[in-house]
This record gives structure tokens, sequence and C-alpha cells, in this order.
């Protein structure tokens, strides 16, 4: 495999992902891909996903300790969880930096950042009851 069709999976990867906002698993970003690249296996997948992840181009979420999801958005926001339709959704609000700083202020660690899952319902499913 050469060099130049990493780049070309790698970034077929990174665009789908910046483009889908349902926060995909592996398996969920391999069926899309395929339909690009017919041929690619999902092992290649997910060594794309750990470079791009470990480039900090890709986030990768962990919500209910199930499977991996992986999100487009590189910066620290928070998520929602539905507890219906199992779907994870970016919400809005900025990040909470003071509550990085008020830890820290209480704890010896060294503290660069935290995560906070919200679920409920989401909206789509709360039309359906
Ligand atoms: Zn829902
Ligand atoms: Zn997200």
């Amino acid at each position: 495999m050469t060099q130049k069709r990493m780049t070309k999976q790698r970034k077929t990867i990174l665009d789908i992902l910046k483009s889908r906002k349902d926060h995909p698993t592996a398996s969920e970003l391999y069926l899309e891909v395929r339909e690009k690249i017919p041929h690619v296996s999902l092992g290649t997948i997910y060594r794309n996903l750990n470079v791009l992840t470990d480039s900090g181009e890709v986030q990768e979420i962990n919500i209910n300790n199930k499977f991996k999801r992986y999100d487009g958005n590189p910066r620290q926001h928070y998520h929602f969880n539905c507890l219906e339709c199992k779907r994870v959704f970016d919400l809005n609000g900025s990040y909470q930096e003071d509550l990085d700083t008020m830890i820290s202020e209480k704890n010896p660690h060294q503290i660069s950042g935290h995560n906070a899952d919200f679920f409920g319902t989401c909206s789509q499913c709360l039309e359906k009851t």
C-alpha cells in the first residue's frame, strides 16, 4: 500500500466524519466509506481512525461504554445521549473551563479537561410520544 493511497483513505474518512453529526461507530463509518472506496477493510478504517485521533483531528467518544464513537469535531463540547433511540447529539452551550479550574483548586491532580454526558429524550423521540 502506498502512502498516497493511505492519505486518500484518511481524507475520505475525515470528510465523511465531518459531514456527519451522528457520531458513528467504526462499523457505521465503514459502510459509508465502502461506498466511496469499495475494497476498503474494517481494519483500515480502525487504523486510520487511530491516526486521526492521535493527531487530534477526530475525537473518540465513549458513551455508556458500549461502542467507541467518532466525532469529526475535535473541539471540546458536550454530548447528549438519547435513552430512547440511542443516538448521540452535540449540544449547544460552551465548554465550561471554570469547572476545570474549580476542580483543580480542590484536587492535587493536573486537570486538562473534562467530559460531561447529558442524557434524556431527544426532540425527535419526544415528538413521537
Ligand atoms: Zn431519540
Ligand atoms: Zn460531538
